[in-house]
């Protein structure tokens, strides 16, 4: 096709309702904004074609007419018709070719396109004009009658699996137009698609075609004008299919937005080999390093690249040599086997170059790229902002702040909180020992161990066993989003760094090793081997554990061990001081231990939110002081066991408080009821008996005293305290004497000491007065003063409301969301998940209430506390410790009601971090 020179004049504008723009040839009604109307894809065409970028010229059918389509039982709006022919008459003209000619036909592609892209979701058919006649014309043209019977079978197979729905909806069920592919290829005693002459070809697309009418009971049409309309049908009815619901559903897309219709001049890149196809990313989009990178594949069409129908090449010279190194390829050999662009068609790349570096530039952000070479000239097919991988995501915001394209707070919001866990977790430990098993491609870093599944079923239900899961398939396909959705990684036998697994990992965040030539995987025997050097075969059926490399792009038999993380690299906390400098919110960790203080306070946490007391009673042979305790039957006996307790509980106050230097810690007295301390079986507490020197029977009468049926709304928390005020006295004592030690060596301390469970004002002034009490004695008897405040958790519903009263006897509010959900919704935490799934399916709950916060329920009671207390109180400091404190929409609920900070558990600190930021740029 001719580069487009001709001026085209404007339709007619009289018309009410418009429903098609256009594009390329002169023509730009579109713009990157517009994408709503006109869907992602359209919506870039435009603005590539207002960059003055080389688009085959088309036009767009607005995502209204898809709504119109789905309003109106399935039918256009009446003016549709004329508006396509009028629209198609000018892409004729702008082309000099005409739809339906059989001297000269036109052909066109019909490509869907919604507002979010939705990879793979969405079927798009080439050639599309085709028939018994035009592809005369065709061969006319081009001279080569090989190319256009490759492309009459191409769209007649297009047309029959999209618009005659023959593709199977079975991922294990081949497509039977590959089958006759596969058979004309044995046949002709060949390997490659590429190697089948004409008349193959035109043998398949008669085969094609009877195969259409047996399976359907229909012809394929010849009529162009029939074939549009079926195409532009099909890809409003593909809105509907499953494979789109399910995505829409994972990635909560509403289903109200709807898809464009793109309808564009055909280019080829089948016609020889100074023709290609490829993707490309302006970065790489697994490590966020700069330079463009990709795959072409030459003599081929459309998604040929990404199907893994042969392996595409790499465009980079460097690539190439990466990859030759990787596959035991020598230089000389790959210059001839495996040229890259940038060898085969210097000048072509050099354009290619230049056009993403300006649409980089223009978007300032990374794209993702679909071009094709039609004798020796570049087309530009998509551009749209590349997915990219957590680590990707940071180091790209990072060059692009530092190359002055984006501004650090636009940085921060173009990584999503949850994308820092990825820097986080622990690759494997470059010292640990492995057994090597084959190597792919690094499509999506990260490491991860699990058992073998060949299936997304299989890894569905494993993972709701409990287990850890790698998904291997020879490539996956979007009917394996569940399964990709379970497994802690992917392995693919085919398939480049653009495959359907490599795209969903990064997205997902996942570890992938795609294009693992080396596997044999047989889904019948459940198994997969492995040729090895010295001729033998490695075996790994399903179950059995692996290990993956998805930067390094390796497989491992077995578990390696997993090592430190990458969040020591400069960029990364640069990245984080950006996002530190826009945020109000502090945040502090969840932390009972010193050595998890510490990891808190490297992730950046100002604080610890919550230090709960109970695990320490755990801790050792300590549990059998805590039995003593709990069994005494006096006052005296009890006092007795917390005296051993004392030192030991000092101990974990002084290791913790140290870690911290200073910054606020947040110790929680004592929690759950004391049941939880006895022990369970009858063996347990016959030992136990044995130990303290009592009868087992009564131990028994003792464990069954402390039974209750409602433990968690039970004697516990304060009503301990209230109870048995030796029991804070004691960890009142153990914190003040630990804080009084620290300061005597010039430590700085910050001690908080937080009363659980108050559900009235009188509770906490009576163990308020208490702590007080034990404080001034320590002091005194030590001869320093430290600093500490005395406040409470709001987690009972009366709390909060009155939580006006409360303050004046507190120094702070800590929202314990976690049993304030429990609480206010009625819900037991350890029993819901029983039903709640269905409630969240029925969307009764739109979430797990207990994993993202309640705003109309639980949300309310915060919000109700925080402006009661703080009337009472003014400038009263108020925090959240529950789970909802490393959630990021919690966060930002947090945020927008004012807390002061949010204590989440260590290694969500980085993510609450980034969280609060967003919430400040009111993102
Ligand atoms: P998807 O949404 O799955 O990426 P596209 O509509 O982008 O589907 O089409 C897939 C591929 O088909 C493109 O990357 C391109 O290679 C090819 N293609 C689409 N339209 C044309 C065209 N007009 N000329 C040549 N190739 C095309
Ligand atoms: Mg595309
Ligand atoms: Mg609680």
């Amino acid at each position: 096709m001719a580069r487009p020179q001709a001026k085209v004049e404007r339709p007619a504008r009289a018309r009410a309702a418009r429903y098609i723009y256009a594009f390329g040839g002169g023509r730009k009604d579109g713009r990157a904004d517009m994408k709503e109307l006109l869907g992602g894809k359209g919506a870039n065409l435009a603005e590539m074609a207002r960059l003055g970028l080389p688009v085959p010229p088309g036009f767009t059918i607005s995502t209204e007419v898809c709504t119109y389509y789905y309003a109106h039982g399935r039918t256009y709006p009446a003016a549709l018709r004329a508006q396509v022919a009028e629209h198609l008459a000018r892409v004729e003209k702008v082309v000099g070719r005409r739809f339906g000619d059989p001297a000269n036909p036109l052909l066109v592609s019909v490509r869907s396109g919604a507002r979010a892209s939705m990879p793979g979701m969405m079927d798009t058919i080439l050639n599309l004009g085709l028939n018994d006649a035009t592809v005369g014309g065709l061969i006319e043209q081009s001279g080569n009658a090989r190319f256009a019977y490759d492309s009459y079978r191409r769209f007649v197979q297009m047309y029959g699996d999209v618009v005659l729905e023959l593709k199977p909806e079975s991922n294990d069920e081949e497509d039977p137009f590959e089958i006759a592919l596969q058979e004309k290829k044995r046949a002709r005693g060949v390997v490659q698609d590429t190697e089948l002459e004409a008349d193959a070809l035109r043998e398949l697309v008669d085969e094609f075609k009877a195969l259409i009418r047996m399976r359907k009971g229909v012809d394929f049409p010849e009529d162009p004008q029939e074939q549009l309309w079926g195409a532009i049908g099909a890809v409003f009815r593909s809105w509907m299919n499953q494979r789109a619901i399910t995505y829409r559903q994972i990635y909560r897309i509403p289903e109200s937005w709807g898809t464009a219709v793109n309808v564009q001049a055909m280019v080829f890149g089948n016609l020889g080999d100074d023709c290609a196809t490829g993707v490309a990313f302006t970065r790489d989009v697994a490590s966020g390093e700069p330079g463009l990178t990709g795959e072409y594949l030459p003599n081929a069409q459309g998604e040929d690249v990404v199907a893994g129908i042969r392996t595409p090449l790499q465009i980079t010279k460097r690539a190439a040599q990466a990859w030759a190194e990787r596959n035991g390829m020598a230089e000389a050999e790959r210059r001839v086997e495996r040229p890259s662009l940038e060898e085969r068609m210097p000048a072509v790349y050099k354009e290619l170059v230049r056009h993403g570096e300006r649409l980089e530039r223009h978007y300032k952000d990374v794209q993702d790229l679909e071009f094709t070479i039609e004798r020796g000239r570049l087309w530009m097919l998509q551009t749209r902002v590349a997915k990219r991988t957590g680590i990707a995501a940071v180091r790209i915001a990072h060059d692009l702040v530092k190359s002055r394209l984006i501004s650090p707070k636009t940085a921060v919001l173009r990584v999503e909180p949850e994308q820092i866990d990825q820097w986080l977790h622990p690759a494997f430990d470059p010292a640990a020992p492995r057994v090597f098993l084959a190597r792919g491609l690094g499509a999506s870093p990260g490491a991860a161990v699990g058992e073998v599944v060949f299936g997304a079923e299989a890894a569905v239900a494993a993972a709701a066993a409990g287990k850890r899961v790698i998904l291997v398939r020879i490539e996956t396909s979007p009917e394996d989003i569940a399964g990709m959705k379970a497994a802690q990684g992917f392995l693919t036998a085919r398939g480049g760094m653009t495959s359907h697994a490599a795209i969903v990992a990064r997205q997902m965040g996942k570890p992938c090793v795609a294009g693992c030539g080396a596997l044999v995987v047989d889904y019948g025997k459940q198994e997969m081997t492995v040729a090895r050097p010295d001729g033998g075969h490695v075996r790994v059926v399903a179950g059995q554990l692996i290990s993956i490399d998805g930067a390094k792009g390796e497989v491992y038999e077995g578990a390696v061990a997993l090592g430190p993380a990458p969040a020591s690299r400069p960029e990364f906390g640069r990245f984080m001081k950006w996002a530190d400098e826009v945020r109000r919110l502090r945040v502090r960790a969840n932390a009972d231990r010193p050595e998890e203080a510490r990891i808190a306070r490297a992730l950046g946490a100002e604080g610890i939110g919550l230090c709960r007391t109970e695990h320490m009673f755990f801790e050792g042979d300590r549990i059998d002081a805590v039995r003593e305790m709990l069994l005494a039957d006096d006052l005296a006996g009890r006092e007795r066991a917390l005296a051993k307790i004392l030192p030991m509980q000092r101990q974990d106050f002084v290791g913790i408080l140290r870690e911290m230097q200073g910054l606020p810690v947040t110790i929680r007295l004592l929690d759950p009821p004391l049941h939880e301390f006895l022990p369970h079986s009858d063996r347990e507490l016959e030992e136990l008996a044995q130990k303290l020197g009592v009868s087992a029977a009564t131990l028994r009468a003792k464990r069954d005293a402390l039974h209750e049926a409602n433990p968690m709304l039970g004697h516990r928390g304060c009503r301990l305290g209230v109870t048995y005020p030796e029991i804070y006295r004691m960890q009142v004592r153990a914190i003040m004497e630990a804080a009084c030690e620290l300061a005597r060596e010039k430590v700085k301390v910050h001690p908080e000491i937080m009363i659980p469970l108050v559900g009235a004002a009188a509770e906490l002034r009576i163990l308020r007065e208490d702590t007080e009490q034990v404080a001034r004695e320590v002091q005194s008897a030590a001869g320093v003063k430290v600093p500490f405040t005395v406040g409470t958790m709001i987690e009972v519903p009366r709390a909060a409301i009155t939580a006006g009263e409360i303050a004046s006897v507190a120094d702070f509010f800590s929202f314990g969301t976690n049993d304030l959900t429990q609480m206010t919704l009625g819900l037991s935490r350890d029993d819901a998940g029983r039903f709640l799934p269905e409630y969240v399916r029925k969307g009764i709950y739109p979430d797990d209430p207990f994993v993202v916060l309640d705003r109309p329920g639980v949300g309310a009671l915060v919000r109700m506390g925080v402006e009661a207390g703080r009337k009472a109180k003014r400038g009263l400091k108020c925090g959240i410790c529950g789970e909802h404190g490393g959630e990021p929409s919690s966060v930002a609920f947090c945020h927008d009601v004012g807390l002061d900070y949010v204590s989440c558990s260590p290694y969500r600190v980085p993510i609450a971090r980034l969280a609060a930021a967003h919430a400040a740029l009111g993102a």
